[in-house]
């Protein structure tokens, strides 16, 4: 497996819940109890808020003083994100590689910060938040370094966490939902357990509401390998499922990117004419080679049903670049009518070349859904 196949798929998997028979989940905007005005993702281990209003991006945390370097920062570490309600769910990993890991929540509303839980041993991951309880995994490593996995409850209001699971699971399990007092799971296939883990029901099928608009779900299967020379990936079907009736409409064959699912749209990339983008150094042959961006700076988006395509933004001669996935933490990828992107920044590399150029900090393109225009997110930097 080559290094770009390697990359694609760790920053695919890390977009989509992979469900059992191989197919994936695309992502897309949460249906928010609460009205925040803010998109959110990650830049290096640090919780930031994307402001499509202001085109800016800050660090959540509301500490003047705080620089946000390390464990002392609430919002350093933070591994995967959830919204319920007025609040924003996440997990705050330590970066000590020494595993340990808390449930934290922000209050959007309040702008408050608590640590919920924190074991004593082993790993917290793969959790969801609903009404009452959160479900989670903890997982540890035994005696001959076998992963082995618990399923906990957590109650907010009581700080109780209750381990379910007698005997060690050796699979992590995705809890996808809570509805009518069922938890949705996905692991070892996909089942239902009632709220004690009990009770399973084999192939009673959930789907996170990351993936859901109305009464449809979005599925993303593997679909075939497409473009230029050098450039060559695996497309993905973006198939929409009606719940109700089981229906499927293929909406894409043609994806080349994670697509973003926003309110009724669908929007991603495609495999276009390469766009030039500069001479990018190469450490491995210590050259300069050309760098060229395989989705024509072009942003596709049509219905939920696929048609009505049309390209939706065009970034032209732009510095900027999509990528893959789009970087934005929690399903929620718009507010209003924009979306946020996470593109690679190109900037010069050498003053006396102009071809040469290098990567910069990640930047966040917001693009108006319904009249194509963009604009660049910057970082606000404190004096
Ligand atoms: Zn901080």
């Amino acid at each position: 497996m080559t290094r770009r196949w390697i990359c694609l798929l760790l920053a695919v998997l890390t977009m989509l819940t992979c469900t059992a028979c191989g197919e994936e989940e695309a992502p897309g905007d949460v249906a928010l109890g609460y009205d925040d005005p803010y998109l959110y993702t990650q830049i290096g281990g640090v919780l930031h808020r994307i402001s499509p209003h202001s085109a800016s991006v800050t660090p959540v945390c509301p500490d003047p003083l705080c620089k946000h370097e390390d464990e002392t920062c609430p919002f350093y570490g933070v591994e995967s994100i959830q919204f319920a309600g007025q609040y924003l769910y996440y997990l705050k990993m330590s970066r000590n590689w020494d595993g340990t890991s808390a449930l934290c929540r922000f209050d959007l509303k309040n702008g408050t910060f608590r640590e919920l839980y924190r074991p004593e041993a082993g790993t917290l991951s793969n959790f969801y938040a609903g009404e009452d309880y959160v479900f989670l995994n903890l997982g540890g490593v035994d005696e001959e370094w076998n992963n082995y996995y618990h399923i906990l409850r957590f109650d907010p209001d009581t700080g109780e966490a209750v381990q379910l699971t007698k005997e060690p699971l050796q699979e992590s399990q995705t809890p996808l939902l809570i509805e009518n007092g069922r938890v949705y799971w996905s692991g070892d296939g996909h089942y239902s357990t009632d709220l004690e883990y009990q009770d399973r029901k084999d192939g009673d099928r959930g789907y996170s509401p990351n993936v859901t608009r109305k009464d449809h779900v979005y599925e993303l299967e593997s679909g075939e390998i497409k473009g230029e020379e050098g450039y060559k990936q695996m497309c993905f079907r973006v198939v929409r499922v009606d719940v109700k009736t089981g229906e499927r409409v293929t909406v894409t064959e043609d994806a080349a990117s994670a697509p973003i699912l926003y309110e009724d749209r669908v929007i991603y990339g495609k495999l276009e004419k390469l766009r030039y983008l500069g001479k990018v150094y190469d450490e491995e042959t210590d050259s300069w080679k050309e760098q060229y961006d395989k989705y024509g700076g072009k942003l596709y988006i049509c219905n939920s049903d696929g048609t009505g395509e049309r390209v939706l933004c065009d970034l032209g001669d732009a510095p900027y670049a999509f990528t893959v996935s789009h970087g934005i933490l929690g399903g929620k990828t718009g507010v209003g009518d924009w979306i946020a992107l996470w593109v690679f920044h190109y900037v010069p590399a050498d003053e006396n070349d102009p071809e040469k150029v290098k990567r910069a900090e990640n930047a966040y393109l917001l693009v108006n859904v319904k009249t194509g225009e963009w604009k660049v997110a910057e970082r606000e930097t404190r004096s």
